[in-house]
């Protein structure tokens, strides 16, 4: 039958990790090649399941297992099977509008890429990280043992010092190393191509070495959450939105922004000592105390400490979710003291606004080290949280000589080839997937 109604769509399936900094990116690029004529439709675990009712009403959403161990490798194993049950009866039941084009998978999912290629459709690795994150992941064998050399510069990864790159939390090296290898093999043995949430603007030489490195071809399609214009927020928490009203009584640049993302723990002992420098500094503050943060006080919001409450009243907000991407774009923040997930990175610069950074594990350090290294927009609040060097920590960041110097490239720079950045590149993946 002729007519317009019957033409085969191109569908893509998408499958993200199940954690807040690799859904959000996942569902934004999702939105970019919906609104460029492409099918979606995204296979998810229960767990962390994103919630249908904010996106398209074109979207379908497939959840493939209950719940998954959250430790990467325990996660690959437990995807792998209905990772490949479900695209292989997406592709039985072919007809109308079913022609999967490809599959975009989570870079870090080794097992879903290799099913996606085993059952012949293309499969595409979406980093949710840095270029530099994945340009040093794949140099980590050859890293693991300069264990000794820890403040020493790494030949070609430069900012980047040994110290910057190894540290992950408790975790045995060798299994690290398994998990590294495997997604590096899945790269270059099953992915037709990489796609990274970063922009030249602030990567180009780590883009162009991945370009050398990986005979793939890749596409730099960040910053999503700029580019997608995503209008609805996508976390897994419900925003406490009145700690907008609270921002509105606040002067421009007044106020720091306190955040280590979704899913980083302290100790207790950090936990307090961040409370106390937040009263020494004398800066007012919008705190984010997500349930759980603190290591062994299991998934409650952990109680402030003895007196602290004082401080809160006359100049601090605690919420346990922000809405973090109005917060970083309100007048009155003055900088952002963060974890360094990459979501949050790129959050922060699109908006221009300054970093004091504790990064905590994966991938943070790396970004940090951008922060404060190479593109000068941010602080470090020292190894050792304790609350005098924290005060001075955010004094000097949020006022002085040095702090309006840091704003300036953050603003002035930072913030310009952001918005400069444009979806030529999401439309050459669009070209791209309609050639596999
Ligand atoms: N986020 C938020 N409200 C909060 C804390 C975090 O909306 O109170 C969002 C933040 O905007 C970012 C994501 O959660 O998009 C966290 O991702 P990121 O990569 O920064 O860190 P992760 O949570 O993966 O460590």
């Amino acid at each position: 039958m002729a007519g317009q109604e019957h033409q085969r769509r191109q569908r893509i399936v998408l499958f993200p990790l199940p954690f807040q900094g690799h859904i959000s990116p996942m569902l934004q690029l999702a939105a970019l090649l919906h609104a460029r004529g492409l099918a979606v439709t995204v296979l998810h675990t229960g767990f962390n399941a994103p919630d249908p009712t904010r996106h398209p009403t074109e979207f379908t959403f497939v959840p493939i297992h209950e719940s998954f161990p959250a430790e990467l490798l325990a996660l690959n194993a437990a995807c792998e099977a209905p990772f490949r049950e479900s695209l292989a009866s997406l592709l039985l039941r072919g007809g109308q509008d079913q022609d999967v084009a490809c599959a975009v998978v989570d870079g870090q999912c080794y097992s879903a890429l290799r099913a996606a290629h085993q059952l012949g459709v293309p499969a595409l690795a979406l980093r949710t990280d840095s270029a530099a994150t994945f340009r040093s992941m794949l140099a980590y064998p050859r890293l693991r043992d300069a264990e000794e050399r820890l403040d020493e510069l790494v030949p070609d990864l430069e900012p980047h010092r040994a110290r910057d790159l190894i540290r992950v939390d408790g975790s045995d090296t060798d299994a690290l190393c398994g998990f590294i290898g495997s997604v590096d093999d899945a790269m270059r043995a099953s992915a037709s191509g990489v796609v990274i949430n970063t922009f030249e603007g602030i990567e180009a030489s780590e883009l162009a070495k991945i370009q050398r490195d990986l005979s793939r071809p890749k596409f730099a399609v960040g910053p999503l959450h700029l580019l997608s214009q995503a209008s609805v927020e996508q976390g897994l928490h419900a925003p406490d939105r009145g700690c907008l009203a609270w921002l509105d009584a606040h002067p421009p640049r007044s106020v720091l922004y306190v955040s280590l993302g979704s899913v980083a723990c302290v100790d207790r002992g950090v936990f307090e000592e961040m409370a106390w420098g937040l009263a020494v500094s004398g800066v007012p503050f919008l705190w984010v105390v997500r349930p759980g943060m603190v290591s062994g006080g299991g998934e409650e919001v952990p109680p402030l400490p003895d007196g602290f409450s004082e401080e809160i009243r006359s100049r601090g907000k605690i919420v346990s979710w922000a809405p973090q991407r109005e917060v970083l774009a309100h007048a009155a923040i003055g900088a952002f003291w963060t974890h360094c997930g990459w979501n949050s990175t790129l959050e922060s610069v699109c908006e221009g606004v300054p970093m004091l950074v504790q990064p905590c594990f994966a991938d943070q350090m790396v970004n940090a080290r951008y922060v404060t290294h190479e593109w000068g927009v941010g602080m470090e609040v020292g190894e050792e949280i304790e609350k005098g060097r924290v005060a001075k920590a955010v004094t000097k960041l949020m006022v002085g000589e040095d702090a309006a110097q840091v704003r300036g490239r953050a603003h002035h720079r930072l913030q310009k080839q952001a918005s400069a950045a444009t979806s030529l590149s999401i439309a050459s993946l669009v070209h791209y997937i309609s050639s596999l």
